[in-house]
């Protein structure tokens, strides 16, 4: 599948209403060794700097401070969107969607951008192939 047909296929789905409440609360998600390079590489920063200004490490998780109610990195959008977590650049295309229908139904109470009225059963069958064909990047 190439990035068109992909972008098409999610877009059936899914469409980000920017309204940043993934963004938003107390936690964030954990930064996997992938995605702390990537950060340290999109900001230019050593890994001793992202702990000064952007992370937070709890034992052996790192997360995104948060501040403000917010993710440090959210501000009218992602600032770190081309090098954001892989969790977060999954979400909410979540593989817990495939599972039951009762999963699909809380996400998409707390993802305005889910598109709920295709129903769940055709909402899974496309996120069967989106999944298939790569497990993350929703958008
Ligand atoms: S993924 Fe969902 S909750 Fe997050 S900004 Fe987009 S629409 Fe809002
Ligand atoms: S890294 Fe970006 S997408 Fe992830 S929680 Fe922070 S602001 Fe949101």
């Amino acid at each position: 599948m190439n990035h068109e047909e992909r972008a098409a296929l999610i877009g059936q789905i899914f469409v980000c209403a920017r309204c940043g409440f993934c963004c938003h609360g107390e936690t964030t998600v954990s930064l996997n060794e992938d995605d702390q390079r990537r950060m340290r590489d999109f900001f230019c920063l050593t890994t001793a700097e992202m702990r000064e200004d952007y992370w937070r490490v709890t034992g052996r998780e790192t997360q995104m401070r948060i501040k403000d109610g917010h993710c440090i990195f959210y501000r009218d959008g992602c600032r770190a969107h081309a090098a954001r977590p892989w969790r977060c650049a999954q979400w909410p295309l979540h593989p817990a969607i495939l599972l039951d229908e009762t999963n699909f139904t809380a996400i998409a109470a707390s993802c305005p951008g889910i598109r709920k009225n295709i129903g769940y059963e055709r909402f899974r069958a496309i996120l069967v192939v989106i999944l298939d064909d790569s497990p993350a990047v929703s958008c």
